[in-house]
């Protein structure tokens, strides 16, 4: 499918029950398919998210060309800041919710913004710090949304748009932009 402007990498997995796409960090189209599934079958199901899987890969595209990895020196200065703002903003954000939370660690995470564990210990990524303040806030309140909804169901997104008063969907669309970089 290389005319297609991309390369479908196909994948048989023992534990996938159904097809599924995702595309990786690095560009990569990944085709899933169950051990029993149809290759054919899978095929013609992604092409009919060719359209889906363009503006995800623009996406990555428009990302990487802003800004190049930040050196260690540079992550380092980001790290002095974001001790210093990120426990600001949750501690607000926690205030603002009523939602409590245990232990906050600032952690060198490219993969995720924040995460929230069963016990409601909160980790963000310091990269989060070079974020506009609201979306830092808004990370906040999606992790302190989890020590309720340890999940992501429809209550825990109902939760979240309370907190940030009907703007779920608008803040996470502007966070699409951003990478943990
Ligand atoms: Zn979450």
């Amino acid at each position: 499918m290389a005319e297609r402007g991309y390369t479908i990498e196909l994948r048989r997995s023992r534990r996938a029950k159904r097809t599924s796409l995702r595309i990786t960090r690095e560009g990569q189209v990944r085709l899933t398919i169950p051990w029993w599934g149809s290759k054919r079958a899978a095929l013609a199901w992604a092409e009919e998210r060719h359209e889906w899987i363009v503006a995800a890969l623009e996406r990555i595209k428009r990302r990487s060309e802003g800004d190049p990895p930040l050196t260690d020196e540079q992550v380092e200065a980001l790290r002095k800041v974001a001790k210093e703002l990120l426990p600001r903003i949750l501690e607000m954000a926690s205030e603002k919710t009523g939602l409590r939370y245990g232990r906050l660690t600032i952690r060198k995470t490219h993969s995720r913004w924040g995460s929230c564990t069963r016990e409601g210990n909160i980790s963000l990524s310091l990269f989060l710090a070079a974020l506009p303040e609201e979306l830092i806030e808004f990370v906040c309140i999606h992790e302190l949304c989890h020590t309720v909804h340890p999940n992501h169901s429809a209550e825990f997104h109902a939760l979240v748009n309370l907190h940030t008063a009907g703007r779920e969907k608008e803040l996470q669309k502007r966070l699409k932009n951003f990478v943990p970089r």
